[in-house]
């Protein structure tokens, strides 16, 4: 493993250690952690952490009364508020009124209020983030990193980002004018649509897809148009489907490979004749290739990297998957100085910048995450291979994902939809799968079981799958 801290780090760290005597129970071979305790401590806890001398002992605080710190309830213009008419418009936006809910988190509501389920539903990895991450966030809160940093984020973070994405995607941004960080790629994705969207424009992608593509591209007032992707073709976009489903009014291609749900991958080959498609019709491209690190078999093609396409595509990424990071919210955007500069006044007007902690904890993550990250994906491997195999084994008939940490099977031989199937299993096995539609009519007949689960569950969760189908 990769020492967790530069000699900067390490000097600053001794230098802390003669006001804060050494803890027992840190992490195994990790000397210079601190646990930092917050709030009414124990007697052992104020030992280990003396109050500073500048925050005023517990006993000596005056108590702010709660009417001087807030204000008083404002009296008589409640009571006459409180008779004021009803309003009858409805305040929600029009565009906002059509758009559902989320069909996987409407479908956990209902597994978390049941006991003794196994859960194969979650989009996040089981892991915990690696231990020198989180101490790199532990550190900086207690070097006092709580403020904001620069809207584009740290610059020590963009450079790191930069050298990342070279070396990975073998593409090269400027980390003063080209990148941004962003509260995960959620956010990347919200500001990237709302800087290029004018009403109506057509953004088309490829279903079945992650759940928030057509309501974020709703959200931002254009129109989602999905390419049906198919299992005969492992779930890859064909450029000639593409180039069918343009129209004058289509303005971007958002693409995401390795793709949720489905796993599904494209060649270098496959993405050049995307690319030509794209430059041909004049199309922008946002790329989330945020499941890249966890490919599996053959090299990750970045879109990006296609000559003549980093002038039109705007590339996004984060740290959630591959560094088991989904609680930090951190990501980032990549794109052109005019694209970044306009993603930048969404962002800086809407966000601000993304947390310092997390921000710091990225460079750690950027700097030494590695080793973590491949032995998280061998795991994910493993598993992968077990949970495929035995999907093919019972019956439903399941496609090698090539990345991300989603198997799709195919249920269509049990004569359920997908919803009855999930619904089903939930009720009969207690395992939870999510129904293939959450992911976009073209999922029907399909649900995703995330691998990124503990083997354990994974096993428990086939067992009880493979005695359900057998009951159908
Ligand atoms: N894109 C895809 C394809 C995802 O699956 C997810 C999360 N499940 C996200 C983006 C959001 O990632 P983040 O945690 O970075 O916001």
């Amino acid at each position: 493993m990769q020492p967790a801290f530069g000699v900067r780090r390490l000097v600053a760290a001794l230098s802390l250690a003669q006001f804060f005597p050494a803890l027992e129970g840190e992490p195994p071979g990790e000397p210079f952690a601190r646990r930092v305790r917050c709030g009414a401590g124990t007697d052992a806890d104020s030992q280990s952490r003396p109050t500073p001398a500048w925050l005023p002992k517990p006993s000596n605080c005056t108590r702010v009364p709660s009417s001087l710190a807030f204000g008083k309830p404002v009296g008589k213009v409640t009571d006459q508020m409180s008779k004021a008419p009803v309003s009858k418009r409805d305040f929600v936006a029009e565009h906002v009124r059509g758009i559902p809910r989320s069909g996987i988190r409407d479908f956990f509501e209902v597994v978390q209020s049941m006991e003794n389920v196994v859960s194969l539903g979650i989009g996040e990895p089981g892991f915990t983030t690696p231990w020198h991450i989180r101490e790199a966030a532990i550190y900086a809160l207690e070097r006092g990193k709580t403020g904001y940093t620069s809207n584009f984020g740290l610059l020590k973070l963009r450079r790191a980002i930069s050298r990342y994405v070279t070396e990975n995607f073998h593409v090269t941004y400027d980390p003063a004018t080209e990148i941004l960080v962003t509260v995960g790629v959620s956010e990347a994705l919200d500001i990237a649509l709302r800087a290029i969207i004018n009403p109506g424009d057509e953004i088309l992608y490829h279903e079945p897809c992650y759940v928030s593509y057509h309501p974020s591209v709703t959200l931002a007032h254009g129109v989602a148009k999905a390419i049906q992707t198919r299992p005969e073709n492992n779930f890859a976009l064909r450029a000639a489907d593409l180039a069918a489903a343009i129209t004058p009014r289509s303005k971007a291609l958002l693409l995401n490979f390795p793709t949720n749900p489905t796993g599904a991958t494209l060649t270098g080959a496959e993405i050049e004749q995307i690319a030509r498609v794209c430059i041909d019709n004049d199309l922008l491209v946002l790329t989330d290739e945020i499941y890249s690190e966890l490919t599996f078999t053959g090299t990750h093609h970045s879109i990006a990297a296609v000559p003549g396409m980093k002038e039109r595509t705007i590339f996004l990424h984060g740290f959630s998957k591959a560094f088991a990071m989904t609680g930090f919210r951190i990501g980032y955007v990549c794109a052109p100085p005019t694209l970044t500069e306009a993603m930048l006044r969404i962002h800086q007007y809407s966000m601000l910048c993304a947390s310092i902690i997390a921000q710091e904890a990225a460079i750690e993550a950027l700097d030494h995450g590695r080793n973590e990250m491949e032995m998280m994906r061998e795991q994910y491997l493993l598993r992968r291979n077990f949970i495929v195999q035995s999907f093919n084994e019972m019956g439903l008939k399941c496609h090698l994902p090539v990345g991300s940490f989603y198997s799709f099977p195919d249920i269509r031989s049990t004569g359920l939809s997908s919803k009855e199937f999930s619904v089903k299993l939930l009720e009969q096995e207690r395992v939870a799968m999510v129904p293939g539609t959450a992911f976009g009519p073209s999922g029907e007949g399909h649900v995703r079981a995330s691998f990124a689960s503990a083997m354990s569950d994974i096993e428990k969760a086939i067992e009880r799958t493979a005695r359900f189908v057998k009951t159908l």
